[in-house]
């Protein structure tokens, strides 16, 4: 089954406001195997959505409408919906009641307008809201084909989707299993992925493969979809397997764990503890780091060394080494994490220094101390501030994470 989605409301046209129902609503279809073929945002333009109606209620099997069944005049979808599928509308007391019923607990009455919230499309069936005034409608234009007209507001949305929705269309599909893998990978960007693994997920329409990508950080979601446990594993296996042998130790979860997380379980499971010193990062490492819950087992803490007199005074860094390479080299990186490392008594030590904006945006210098060695990377990364502080941290523990993998 093809689903699409409206969302309604001008509002949503605005810089301001976001459309979340619409993401809420995919992820649902999707776990019940329903694919999203399109979704739009239309204004509060009755002549716009009477089209847009017509013309997705034509392509897709489902459509799904949110917003647009207030009590006034702007909202459209009820009276578009009529026009664009040729239905009647009729006023139906019960609804009315239950919004004058709703009303007077709020110690209000509810003024004509409202009286519109209780017309029903012909053949519809009603939705009942708990949460709101306006009923949602579901409907079937035609054999297969099926309309849902929904509130706007997430909280009445939401329960609507939950209790009346997915019951519905759960009975409309065939009994089908759906199996899923994620793997996230780092140390790799998204198009040097995608240009590794493309030629093996292209070959497969099912499994269905999505890449989420955030900068230095990617996620690959593969979903199978059939009548049979062993055949969607197996459907599974055929594109993730060849996936993952191509990716290596570059995934470094598939489970759901976070990067940070994977690198505690492994400090945990060799009973190793970490610290760090950061200068181009200030602490964004150390937060990430303690991000994780139970973190305390392995994280020994960090020193935040932005100038080079706290360099100096907190890491004791040779003020000869700072004037003779800058604070942006390697031997200050080494010296950082050779430092962190001896000062705490942790078993690592990362550090990080480098350029956040620029002539030398970019440039960092990467330090890790391990019980044999002490070693420096030299990173370069591309992007404004945020972005460049945001890599250098998830390079500096993926570096660690893979240390601990090959000790
Ligand atoms: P009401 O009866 O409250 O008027 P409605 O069904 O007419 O409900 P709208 O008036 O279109 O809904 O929207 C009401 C509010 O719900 C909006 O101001 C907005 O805050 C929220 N909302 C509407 N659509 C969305 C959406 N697609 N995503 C997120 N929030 C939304």
């Amino acid at each position: 089954m093809n689903a699409e989605i409206i969302a309604v409301g001008s509002e949503l046209l605005t810089p301001e406001k976001v459309d979340t129902n619409s993401l809420y609503l995919t992820q649902h279809l999707n776990d019940l195997g329903i694919e999203v073929v399109a979704k739009c945002i239309i204004g509060d333009d009755r002549t716009r959505l009477t089209n847009e109606i017509r013309s997705s209620s034509s392509r897709s099997e489902l459509v799904l409408l949110t917003g647009g069944l207030g009590p006034t005049e702007d909202d459209v979808t009820r009276d578009a919906c009529a026009a664009a599928l040729g239905l009647t509308q009729h006023f139906d007391p019960a609804i009315w009641n239950a919004i004058i019923e709703r009303f007077s607990r709020f110690g209000r009455t509810p003024s004509e307008n409202n009286r519109r919230q209780a017309n029903v499309l012909a053949g519809a069936e009603v939705l009942a809201n708990p949460n709101g005034t306006a009923p949602g409608l579901w409907l079937s234009p035609a054999p297969g084909r099926y309309v849902a007209l929904l509130p706007g507001p997430p909280r009445e949305l939401k329960p609507m989707v939950q209790d009346q929705i997915l019951p519905r269309l759960r009975q409309l599909i065939p009994p089908s299993v759906i199996r899923t893998r994620w793997y996230r990978v780092a140390g790799i960007g998204e198009s040097d992925l995608d240009s590794l693994i493309a030629p093996v997920y292209t070959q497969f329409t099912n499994p269905v493969t999505t890449i989420l990508a955030a900068p230095g950080d990617v996620h690959i979601h593969f979903r199978a979809r059939t009548d049979d446990e062993a055949e969607a594993e197996r459907l599974l296996a055929a594109v993730a397997d060849p996936i993952v042998a191509l990716l290596g130790d570059r995934i470094y979860s598939s489970d759901g764990a976070t990067l940070e997380q994977t690198v505690g379980r492994l400090l945990l499971a060799q009973h190793a503890t970490l610290a760090t010193a950061e200068s181009i990062t200030a602490g964004l490492l150390g937060g990430r780091i303690t991000d994780t819950s139970g973190s305390s087992a392995y994280y020994a803490g960090g020193f935040q060394t932005y100038t080079d007199a706290m360099k100096t005074r907190l890491l004791g860094v040779d003020p000869a080494l700072l004037a003779a390479h800058s604070a942006v080299s390697e031997p200050v990186a080494l010296a950082m994490a050779q430092a962190a490392r001896e000062r705490t008594g942790a078993t690592y030590a990362l550090s990080l220094t480098g350029y956040a904006e620029g002539d030398q945006a970019g440039l960092c210098f990467a330090g890790l101390a391990t019980p044999q060695h002490v070693h420096c990377r030299q990173l370069k990364l591309f992007g404004d501030r945020h972005r460049v502080r945001g890599l250098a941290v998830i390079q500096a523990l993926d570096w660690l994470r893979k240390t601990l993998l090959h000790p």
